[in-house]
């Protein structure tokens, strides 16, 4: 059912929304996309990644309300649940550095914070949006992946692969809750998301390269560098969230988000160089320097979107060069922030 909704004696109803995660990356974006359309949202963040800063516009919002509290603490989500319609959860630890560093904290909120929101939403019989990744696919590395592409996952003793089993035991558990109880759940894979707000302390590519050429450092590629990616705007991962938000014929489904635009890390490096007219170099750093011993990467991660595309009508509207242009002003944003320091 689209969203808003025109009753028949003309006023606009519109839907409450619960997003969990919301002063994160990609959730700030979503929660200042909604208040756009007039939306009513309650944001539940620990702020243990997610920053106030991310929600200084939405705070100025009249429909705007923050609750600082966990996923895990159930009877808070559980009224939280119960007094929104729908609920996007998208409070998640999320970042390669960080989920290798953090592993068993990383793990439990994963999995059991998940829970703890699909619990909810079934007692109250609210639809669901969930967050997953591109992670699942784990080290297939074949073509574009579709959203039944196999999983290939390394051993268990990986801490990187914790990440990609929790969000599998997630998109399991919110199957079979739709299976078993009739939930209303939309699972949503995200794959490599770049954009402002987005902080470069966990992994993330793209703010680490341009920062480091911004303040002229060597831009550190881990491994060969031959590793491919693909890198969409989040502007754009907002556009496919509220198309999806909006079809009803979603529900049980899950998407694949992501840019089909491949590149070579080592390609990525030069092209950041270019777009920030940098003098900075290239510093290679083997893995086990970045993220510790045993780490394993993806060789290639590309998604098919088709399936997004035929429910939708998505397209992406930002390429490459404008993800590169954004994020240079971003780190050059950020760079006066720290040179000014903070007000007296
Ligand atoms: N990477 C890199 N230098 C960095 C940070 C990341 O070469 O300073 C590599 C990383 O090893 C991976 C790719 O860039 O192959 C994308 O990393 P990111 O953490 O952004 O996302 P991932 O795709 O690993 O989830």
């Amino acid at each position: 059912m689209p969203h808003p909704q025109t009753r028949s004696d003309g006023v606009t109803d519109h839907s409450k929304f619960l997003v969990t995660g919301g002063a994160g990356f990609i959730g700030s974006h979503l929660v200042d996309a909604l208040l756009a359309r007039g939306e009513p949202v309650v944001v539940l963040d620990d702020l243990s990644t997610g920053r106030m800063e991310n929600l200084s516009r939405a705070r100025r919002h009249g429909r705007f309300r923050f609750v600082h509290g966990s996923v895990l603490d159930a009877p808070l989500v559980d009224e939280l649940v119960s007094g929104c319609d729908r609920i996007v959860h998208l409070a998640a630890a999320v970042g390669v550095k960080l989920i290798v560093e953090q592993p068993l904290k990383s793990f439990t909120v994963n999995t059991k914070g998940t829970e703890t929101v699909i619990e909810a939403a079934h007692r109250h019989s609210r639809p669901v949006l969930i967050a997953s990744t591109s992670e699942i696919y784990g080290k297939n590395s074949s073509g574009p992946l579709t959203e039944t592409s196999d999983r290939i996952l390394g051993s268990p003793s990986v801490s990187r692969w914790s990440y990609s089993t929790a969000k599998a035991v997630d998109e399991i558990l919110a199957e079979l809750y739709r299976r078993e109880y009739g939930l209303n759940s939309t699972i949503v894979r995200f794959f490599n998301t770049v954009g402002p707000r987005q902080s470069p302390a966990y992994g993330m590519v793209i703010p680490r390269f341009a920062r480091q050429a911004v303040r002229g450092e060597p831009l550190t590629v881990y491994g060969t560098g031959q590793q491919q990616r693909c890198f969409l705007h989040v502007n754009d991962v907002v556009a496919a969230l509220l198309s999806l938000i909006d079809r009803p014929e979603s529900q049980g489904e899950t998407f694949n988000i992501g840019s089909d635009e491949e590149i070579s890390i080592l390609d990525l490096a030069a092209r950041v160089i270019g777009s920030a007219k940098s003098t900075s170099t290239l510093q290679r750093v083997p893995y086990s320097a970045a993220y510790g011993p045993g780490f394993e990467d993806m060789e290639r991660r590309v998604p098919d979107t088709t399936k997004l595309r035929a429910f939708t009508g998505w397209r992406p509207q930002r390429n490459l060069d404008d993800v590169l242009a954004d994020a240079v002003a971003d780190a050059r944003r950020e760079e006066r922030m720290v040179v000014a320091g903070p007000c007296p």
